[in-house]
């Protein structure tokens, strides 16, 4: 009896240290994988961007960018839609890349692929284009690599990327801003739950703050979020800039909607808006608080 017992006793220490090592090994993975947006890779979308050239409205780099977009998404799996319209002789398009398994309330997340014509506030260089690689390359980066990392299957939500057109050449040649997102906004068919806009979040200095025409709600949701995943000094709760950006047309519709943009830019519309500038730590942070904010809302 002795012998059984110890026996005994010897297979249920054994079974708690294999229970133990199991926990140890699957739940760390577990967690890890459940977030997998990779800035590097999210960088290699910029740096496929910038090798077009600067991506106005109308412009052939511009055409081939959105032929990328298309591409990305229909690699992974994504259906496509084009929105094509015509502004002031320029033909313009946006990009829809819908989840190809969708269901419940519609989410948009949504980033303009266009750049600025002109370097206006560039005082060297006023007349040149912008290269675009914050404002224009970064949004759409983190869009294409929330197209593999996002875990679309078990959403309950229906999730749109949206790459709006023309949105940056406000004020000259007569031009407004935001075009393409006024255009998507106003033909839409489906009422979005939420739409979350990211714009000029590459800089490698990154800080957010509160945009004060965004969504008060949404907003503190998503900087929790940030603040869970350790990105405090960089997702700052606390407003600072009202901007007309992609987010206006929805919030207008009384959609709750959320820019994302890091406004402290100093190269923003200049020359010097270049793929060094930003980095993928920071395009990392806003897309795992992005895919956190799809994966994990209840
Ligand atoms: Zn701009």
């Amino acid at each position: 009896m002795t012998n059984r017992k110890t026996l005994f006793a010897i297979l249920v220490v054994c079974d708690i240290i294999l229970i133990a090592a199991g926990a140890w090994w699957f739940w760390p993975r577990a967690a890890a994988e459940a977030i997998d947006f990779d800035g590097s890779r999210a960088l290699a979308h910029a740096e496929a961007q910038m090798a077009f050239g600067p991506r106005p409205t109308g412009a052939e780099a511009h055409r081939q960018t959105g032929d990328y977009i298309l591409a990305e998404l229909t690699a992974r799996g994504w259906k496509t839609e084009t929105q094509e319209f015509v502004y002031r002789d320029a033909p313009a398009r946006n990009i829809i890349g819908k989840a190809a398994i969708g269901r419940g309330p519609v989410i948009i997340i949504g980033a303009h692929y266009d750049t600025r014509r002109h370097a206006d506030r560039d005082s060297a260089s006023p007349t040149a284009p912008t290269p675009g690689a914050n404002d224009g390359a970064s949004g759409v980066a983190v869009l294409l690599e929330l197209a593999r990392a996002l875990d679309t299957q078990d959403s309950r939500y229906e999730i749109w990327l949206a790459f709006f057109d023309a949105e940056d050449n406000g004020g000259i040649d007569g031009w407004e801003w935001i075009v393409g997102s006024t255009h998507m906004a106003q033909t839409l068919t489906v009422r979005p739950e939420a739409v979350i806009i990211a714009d000029m979040i590459g800089d490698a200095d990154q800080q957010l703050f509160f945009e004060t025409n965004s969504d008060a709600a949404l907003s503190a949701q998503l900087f929790q979020i940030a603040a869970a995943l350790g990105y405090g000094e960089q997702f700052i709760p606390a407003p600072k800039y009202a901007i007309l950006d992609d987010h206006a047309p929805f919030a207008q519709l009384g959609i709750p909607v959320v820019d994302l943009i890091d406004f402290d830019y100093p190269h923003w519309h200049t020359t010097a808006d270049t793929l060094d500038k930003i980095s993928a730590d920071s395009l990392e942070r806003v897309g795992r608080v992005i895919e956190t904010f799809i994966e994990q809302n209840p």
